[in-house]
């Protein structure tokens, strides 16, 4: 029986005008239909578990310390350029010093190789090798401060590669909390389903096929069938007319029967 769409449970319209209940009426060597509930509650079972499975507070997180992951990594990059372009600076602000502790050197090795020297010549030359000092030390004071740069920069770093290395020991170990949850999971489906599958083949084929349509409906909570108790759907409590509550029981036990209104299969208990 295929359900018309939009139909409450799968409700057709013809039910709803004439009442009639469903049933099989075939003869069928079952008398009881208590293990549909046994098999509902295995079913219940094994959606629970999917559904834990699927809804860890885990997963959520994964997501966000994927995106931390290459945010700092982008913060990390930057820094790293930073410090690689400080340390060209650096270098090169060496050499500069080197090369100027250099040209103070030859000056002073030609101020002393013995050739006469007026004394202006030796005024211009003090002034000159001042000069060199003084651009030197400046040098020299440029370089410390970048030293000091380079250093803060590598604190940043230090601390960039740090949180890296913690989100992805975060996320590996709600990974595996994942996989063992997810694991246990599948342990458990295996076994309910082992249950459901012994439970099964006791019961009427029909009844499981009403069952199972019902139960896929997203408004029925995954519960297919239900009791019938005191004239009452125990599902959506709606009492039945006693004409209709008559018709059933006179139903043999294994035949299928409907709620009128949520369409649950009901189980005389
Ligand atoms: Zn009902």
């Amino acid at each position: 029986m295929d359900l018309p769409v939009g139909s409450r449970f799968g409700r057709s319209d013809a039910v709803a005008d004439s009442g009639i209940l469903f049933f099989s009426g075939a003869p069928l060597n079952m008398s009881f239909l208590a293990p549909l509930l046994e098999a509902q509650d295995l079913d219940l079972a094994v959606d629970a578990a999917n559904k834990r499975a699927a809804e860890l507070p885990e997963r959520g997180a994964l997501p966000v310390l994927a995106e931390g992951i290459v945010r700092v990594e982008a913060e990390l990059a930057v820094a790293r350029e930073e410090r690689a372009e400080m340390e060209r600076s650096e270098d090169e602000l060496a050499r500069a010093v080197s090369q100027i502790a250099l040209d103070i050197e030859s000056a002073e090795v030609e101020r002393y190789s013995g050739k006469r020297k007026d004394r202006d010549e030796a005024v211009a030359h003090d002034v000159s090798q001042q000069a060199l000092r003084d651009k030197q030390t400046g040098l020299e004071e440029q370089e410390m401060g970048l030293l000091e740069s380079i250093e803060i920069v590598e604190g940043r770093i230090a601390e960039f590669e740090s949180t890296i290395a913690s989100h992805r020991m975060e996320s590996e170990n709600l990974a595996e909390v994942i996989r063992n949850v997810q694991s246990e999971v599948a342990t458990k489906v295996a076994r309910l389903s082992e249950s459901r599958a012994a439970i099964a083949p006791g019961i009427p084929d029909d009844v499981l096929a009403a069952y199972e349509r019902v139960r896929s409906q997203p408004r029925s909570g995954g519960r297919g069938a239900t009791s019938l108790k005191e004239g009452r759907c125990t599902g959506c409590r709606i009492k039945l007319p006693s004409l209709e509550k008559k018709r059933m029981l006179a139903e043999p036990e294994e035949a299928l029967i409907q709620c009128p209104q949520c369409r649950r299969v009901l189980v005389r208990g």
